[in-house]
């Protein structure tokens, strides 16, 4: 029971690593605010796990949008302690054709918002003595993949961001790390590669484990670096890949 008592924000915890952070949190004695597009499959979850997981529609791309659900949040469950930054979409395209939209919506969703929300939470979890940050970044953030080019940029992002963080609020009691998935088996990433013949296999050949994470392996990470057992980590980056990064 890590968690009693502890309130954690999960962004796009309706699905993949972030459901899987949600169940666990619930388990282990926490309330969950999840922060979702999917409102739809936010709302099922919550019914599943009961009275201590609420949600609410916010795109976190919105820059407004994160102050008011932080107030609330608080107001429902007595403060903050844990913000799980993981909402992301992928992107692809080489940079000559990239369309000034899609590029700045990736760098929106997977960086902006992280920011947003620090901003809006971080006056919270000072208000309770302290707390964690975690944010899912991507070994795409530690070294560069075909094409991936907003995404690369956006994770390398999250991740020196993570440090600074960690620097600027050390003394407030406020610990913030980042986590970097390789291949996990969750829509984001299989909806893309399962339609292109052999990706997968090629994928699994790459990574030394020699298959994708499941939800859960990237989701316990995450879970330890929001508990008191990781008090002694800030400004970590921690892989989660299978050794890919390792190369
Ligand atoms: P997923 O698609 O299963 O879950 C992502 C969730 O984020 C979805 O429920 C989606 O509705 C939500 N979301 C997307 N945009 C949003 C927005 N603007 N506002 C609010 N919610 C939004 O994917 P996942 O694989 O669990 O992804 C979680 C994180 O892990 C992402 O940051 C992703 O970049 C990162 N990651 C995933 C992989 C992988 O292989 N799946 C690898 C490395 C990093």
């Amino acid at each position: 029971m890590r968690f009693a008592g502890k309130t954690a924000i999960v962004t796009g915890g309706a699905s993949g690593i972030g459901a899987a952070f949600v169940r666990r949190f619930v388990a282990e004695g926490g309330s969950v605010m999840i922060a979702e597009l999917d409102v739809e499959r936010a709302a099922a979850l919550a019914a599943e796990l009961g009275e201590r997981v609420a949600y609410e529609l916010v795109d976190v791309a919105d820059a407004e949008a994160f102050a008011p659900l932080a107030d609330k949040t608080a107001r429902r469950f007595g403060g903050i302690d844990i913000l799980f930054n993981n909402a992301g979409i992928g992107n692809f395209g080489l940079t000559p054709d990239m369309d000034i939209e899609q590029w700045r919506r990736c760098i929106a969703v997977n960086l902006d918002a992280v920011f947003y929300a620090c901003r809006a939470v971080i006056p919270h979890l000072k208000a309770r003595g302290g707390g964690a940050i975690v944010n899912t970044a991507s070994a795409s953030g530690m070294a560069a993949d075909y094409g991936f080019t907003a995404y690369n940029a956006a994770k390398a992002g999250v991740i020196n961001y993570t440090r600074c963080l960690a620097i600027d609020h050390a003394r407030d009691n406020i610990r913030a790390n980042s986590i970097c998935p390789g291949p996990v088996d969750t829509p984001l990433l299989t909806s893309g590669v399962d339609e292109i013949e052999g990706l997968r296999a090629e994928w699994e050949r790459i990574v030394p484990a020699g298959r994708f994470a499941r939800p859960e392996e990237i989701a316990a990470v995450a879970l330890f670096l929001a508990s008191d057992d990781a008090s002694g980590m800030t400004g970590a980056t921690v892989p989660v890949d299978g050794g890919l990064t390792a190369h």
